[in-house]
This record gives structure tokens, sequence and C-alpha cells, in this order.
């Protein structure tokens, strides 16, 4: 497969497979967590499977509280570590090159790109939200994100730490897949909405509603290394901007700042006039390999993974009594 890649020499053949490997291993996070819920349901009687630190990375809200936390005191909480530690390391891919975890390695973003690449084949083109829909849409996930910001924000470190110890955040995970084991047809709706609008507009969850994509869109907005194009060499063929997912007129910039630009590389792989799109530091005419954009997101997240492992910070301090003693309340539970 690897000789395969390289023979084809395209970076959006190794995106493919990093994102295909990325939801392999959602696949196998998703079966691990399915044995120790069963593990829970039946009190304890079938084998223990122990819980999968990766499934941290679908818990936003926790993640993000633990963030704060960690700014405030220096400590990383220990009732959800990875979902910390995944967070830093796709907040840092996407300062490194702008929102580079969303098209590189995040699996909605995957599923989304997806699913509108079979709805460009459906209707044999890109189709383009309303400019002042899509604007208004744009600032729903930037609205969410403030409110968010001004809850979380506002909590002091006692608050916090009540918060993150409390048996409602110790199982929120199991509470998350109790949702989808048990979805609700209104769920089932709103998701086939989702799905069907994602097909109609490319990267309708993603644009549009992702809190997480928010963040990562400042990120990106701050990140030192932004595509340049060579006015002189450029020839006008527009072939940048009508292969950009984002929509970005990137055939008419001499820099992309943007904060939807998601360092797919799609415009500088289609570019046919070498070193015309190019990727540079702000403040240096230095150029880039968009090779680096693979290596950099494969590098940060093995290496803060592995620090996080070795040094204990990976798996969660609650043992397997403690979730079997809370495990019959968990539809009770408030988070205090
Ligand atoms: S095609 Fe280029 S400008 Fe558009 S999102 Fe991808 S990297 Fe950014
Ligand atoms: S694809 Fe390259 S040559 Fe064509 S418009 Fe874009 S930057 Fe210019």
């Amino acid at each position: 497969m690897i000789a395969l890649i390289k023979k084809k020499g395209a970076l959006q053949k190794w995106r493919l497979l990093i994102q295909v490997i990325f939801v392999l291993l959602c696949v196998w996070i998703g079966l691990d967590f399915y044995f120790f819920n069963q593990y829970l349901a039946t009190d304890g009687l079938t084998a223990f499977h122990s819980r999968p630190p990766g499934v941290d990375a679908f818990l936003p809200i926790s993640s993000l509280l633990s963030l704060i936390f960690f700014l405030k005191t220096g400590l990383i909480h220990l009732a959800h570590p990875a979902g910390l530690i995944l967070l830093i390391s796709f907040l840092l891919m996407s300062f490194v090159f702008p929102k580079s975890f969303c098209s590189w390695i995040c699996v909605f973003g995957t599923l989304s790109e997806k699913l509108a690449d079979f709805g460009e084949f459906v209707f044999g083109r890109k189709i383009e939200m309303p400019k002042i829909m899509d604007i208004i849409l744009r600032s729903l996930k930037y609205l969410l994100l403030l409110f968010m910001a001004v809850a979380f924000l506002g909590m002091t470190t006692p608050v916090l730490k009540n918060f993150l110890d409390g048996d409602f955040n110790m199982i929120c995970d199991i509470r998350m897949y109790d949702f989808f084991a048990d979805i609700s047809s209104l769920s089932i709706v709103i998701f086939s909405i989702l799905i069907l609008l994602s097909v109609v507009f490319r990267g309708f969850w993603c644009r549009y509603l992702c809190p997480f994509g928010a963040i990562m869109n400042i990120m990106g907005l701050l990140s030192p290394n932004k595509i340049r194009r060579n006015s002189e060499s450029c020839i006008n063929c527009n072939k940048c901007s009508q292969v950009c997912p984002s929509f970005i007129k990137v055939a008419t910039l001499k820099t992309v700042v943007s904060d939807e630009c998601s360092s797919c590389m799609k415009c500088l792989d289609i570019c046919p006039v070498k070193n015309t799109l190019t990727i540079k530091p702000v403040a240096s005419n230095k150029t880039i390999s968009k090779k680096w954009v693979a290596i950099s997101v494969i590098v940060i997240f093995l290496s803060i993974t592995f620090i996080a492992i070795l040094s204990g910070k990976w798996q969660n301090n609650i043992t397997k009594e403690e979730y079997l003693d809370v495990y019959p309340h968990r539809n009770e539970l408030k988070h205090n």
C-alpha cells in the first residue's frame, strides 16, 4: 500500500490513509467501550474489559473543563485525562498548520467530507450556501463557543474541581453510550437531517455547528504557517478556488488567511504551476514542504499520546469497583 501511495505521489492519498486509520481506531475504541459497558450492565458477571481511554476524545465538555482546570492549576485532572491530552494535541496540530486536525484526523470531518463527495457525485457540482445564510450560519458555532466560554471561564477553581470530581463527570462517557445505544426517534430524525444537509452542503456540520470546529478555526487563524500564492507565476486557471472544500477564493488571494482553511492541501496538489502555491511562515520567505502537514499531525498525535502514557496521565484513576457502584444510579445523577 505504501509503495502504491509513493508511486502515485499524491498527498491526498496519504490524507485518505490517515483518515481511514483514525476511523478504524475509533471503531476499535467503540467496540472496546461496548464490552466495557457490557461488563457494567451485567453487574460485573461478564469478563472484565478495561475502558479504552480514547473514548475521552468524544467528551468535549469534560475535556474543555479539564483544560481550563489545567490552565488554572497546572494539574491534569484524572477522571478523563486522555480527553485533555487529545484536546491539547488537536489544538497544537491546528496551530502548527491551520485547522489540520479537522481534515486529517477528525472522524466527523472525514464523514462529512465523504458525504459531501457523495453529494457532489449525485448533483454533479458543489452546492454553495447563499452568502447571507452562510454568514449567519457560520456565526452559530462562534455564538455557541462564546456561550460556553462565558459559562466555563466564569467557574471558580473549586467549582470546576467539584464538577470534574463528581460522579456525573465520572460516567459522562457511559451516559453518552446510553444515548446512542437507546437512541430516540427524535434524535434519529435530527441526525438524518444533519446527514442530508451534509450531503447537499459540503461540510455542513463542521462549517456551521461544530463547537470544537470554532476553537480549531481560531487556532488556524493564529497559525504562523499560511498558504501563499505567487501572483507572478499564477496563470489564473482558478483550479485552486474550484477544488477548495471551504469555498475559499484561493486564486484571488496573496495569502490564505481564513478561519475555514483546514490545510487539506487540495489547492497545492491541483495547482499546475510549480511553486505558485506554497506554505510559508508569516515572517519568512522559506517554503515548507506540504508533506510536513501530514508528518506534523502524526508526530504531534503520537508524541503527546506517548508522553501521556509513559507519565501515567492517560488512563483514568477510576476503579472498576467505583464504576460498578455508580453504574446502576447513572440516570439519577445531576451535575453539581
Ligand atoms: S483547498 Fe487550500 S485553501 Fe482550501 S481548505 Fe484546503 S488547504 Fe485551505
Ligand atoms: S491553481 Fe495555481 S495557477 Fe491556477 S489559479 Fe490557483 S494558484 Fe494560480
